[in-house]
């Protein structure tokens, strides 16, 4: 243990300068794909080596093709921050190293996991007797989401009909797919026509039973009318899930809780804490209505498994059995920063991008892509897509696109809580630099 508390404590001054002032390090990375493999040995050490070794290599051939998710100028996907409390938390779990899979197997992970979905469920103002469980992604928790909703529709896969709009994430369409149903029965569409495609799809012998809506798309942060969705889901017994893995968070702030208008009435829910919530990855809720439908798709216990204990085993809820204690983390952050510590970085995403936002508008050559709701801004060049395209590569910051109504697209995500509004000043300098 000697070398462990010496390196750990090296090792917790180099996260602490880190996270302090990423800015030492590039953003990205300049290397090609194959670059680290052709450093490493091809065959894993016979002997154990020195943690030294470990390091040193750590600092000259790993960090140096790291893209630095934590920097500043970090804006492509969605802009995330991994903050202190998170790190240490990562750092109790995995050092006791328990598996949430029964209360019995850790009485304190499952019933942190409980407290924590009810805080977060709370801070929404969504309805208090929802389950809510943690995963580590919105991908595997939509998925479970539709087994859920499968198993209550039954009946032969055949006919089953899930539909989604045009920018709907993909999570929902491999999803539904990996769940088995019919790639032609992801219906594509108009969300606004819902009521009637509903109606026609049943007319002709499909089985509607599962609808997306989205709060805060990945392309643009755009908000369906889930209020109006969710009237139509109940009258044709549909089951509603409502994406928010990046736009949920936003419903902390007072001045948003409208973006999560008609949630309420949703059958599923997803927030990705590890996206607007400062939790380092991976942490996502999964929240619904029915967790006896999760429970009725996913209970199957051997004899080892069985206990007598009358409670919450989250193993009956899920695909995964060994189950990681991301509640610690998740309960280290919104203690440390409190609800409005939170509300506050989000607070900050939404100044900036709308700083960046009113450039572009009042810009002749630019023109912004969608409306600004979130910490998003997409935007493009008027004279065209390789005038954008161009732009983007002339930039220093990390970005990343999209295409929206058939262009292409530079989406500036802003969400890092070390972004400062300096460096969303630089950036639009950056931009009006490049374009004269
Ligand atoms: C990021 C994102 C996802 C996927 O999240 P993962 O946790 O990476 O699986 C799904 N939907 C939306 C709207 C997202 O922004």
């Amino acid at each position: 243990m000697h070398d462990f508390r010496r390196h750990g404590h090296t090792l917790i001054d180099w996260v602490a300068d880190y996270l302090e002032d990423p800015r030492r390090y590039p953003v990205a990375p300049a290397c090609a794909p194959g670059d680290l493999q052709k450093l490493m040995p091809t065959a894993g050490p016979v002997h154990g080596e020195s943690m030294e070794a470990i390091l040193s290599d750590f600092r000259a051939a790993v960090l140096p093709r790291v893209t630095h998710w934590n920097h500043p100028h970090f804006h492509a996907y969605f802009s995330v921050s991994a903050s202190g409390p998170g790190v240490l938390a990562e750092l109790l779990t995995a050092a006791l190293n328990v598996n949430a899979m029964l209360w019995r197997s850790c009485p304190a992970a499952t019933e942190l996991e409980q407290i924590v979905a009810v805080w977060v469920l709370d801070w929404l103002g969504l309805p208090p007797d929802w389950f809510g469980m943690i995963l580590d992604c919105a991908s595997t928790a939509v998925f479970h989401a539709l087994v859920a909703a499968r198993r209550r529709a039954g009946g032969p896969l055949e006919t089953l009909t899930v539909y989604i709009a045009d920018h709907t994430h993909s999570s929902i369409e491999k999803g539904a797919i990996a769940a088995g149903i019919p790639p032609g029965n992801i219906r594509k569409i108009d969300l606004a026509c819902l009521a009637n495609v509903l109606r026609d799809d049943r007319a002709r012998g499909l089985r509607p039973f599962f609808v997306a809506a989205t709060v805060g798309s990945t392309s643009s942060a755009a908000i369906d009318p889930v209020a109006a969705i969710a009237e139509i889901c109940r009258a044709h017994h549909v089951w509603l899930h409502v994406d928010g893995a990046y736009g949920g968070s936003f419903g902390l702030l007072p001045e948003c809780r409208h973006f999560l208008d008609g949630v309420a009435r949703a059958d599923s829910f997803i927030v990705n804490p590890h996206k607007g919530m400062m939790v380092p990855l991976d942490c996502s809720l999964l929240y619904t209505a029915h967790p006896e439908a999760l429970r009725a798709a996913f209970t199957l216990r051997p004899e080892y498994l069985r206990t007598d204990v009358e409670t919450v085993d989250f193993t009956d809820y899920g695909l995964a059995l060994g189950r990681r204690f991301r509640a610690l983390k998740l309960w280290f952050v919104l203690r440390y920063y409190g609800r409005e510590g939170i509300a506050a970085n989000l607070r900050k995403s939404l100044d900036l991008a709308a700083w960046l936002a009113d450039r572009i508008a009042a810009d002749p050559r630019l023109e912004l892509a969608a409306p600004v709701g979130m910490g998003l801004v997409c935007f493009r060049v008027r004279e065209g897509d390789s005038a954008t395209r161009d732009l983007m590569r002339r930039l220093d910051v990390f970005a990343s696109h999209t295409v929206l109504d058939g262009r292409f697209v530079i989406r500036i995500a802003i969400g890092n809580s070390g972004t400062q509004r300096s460096d969303i000043e630089a950036l639009w300098k950056a931009i009006t630099t490049a374009l004269s």
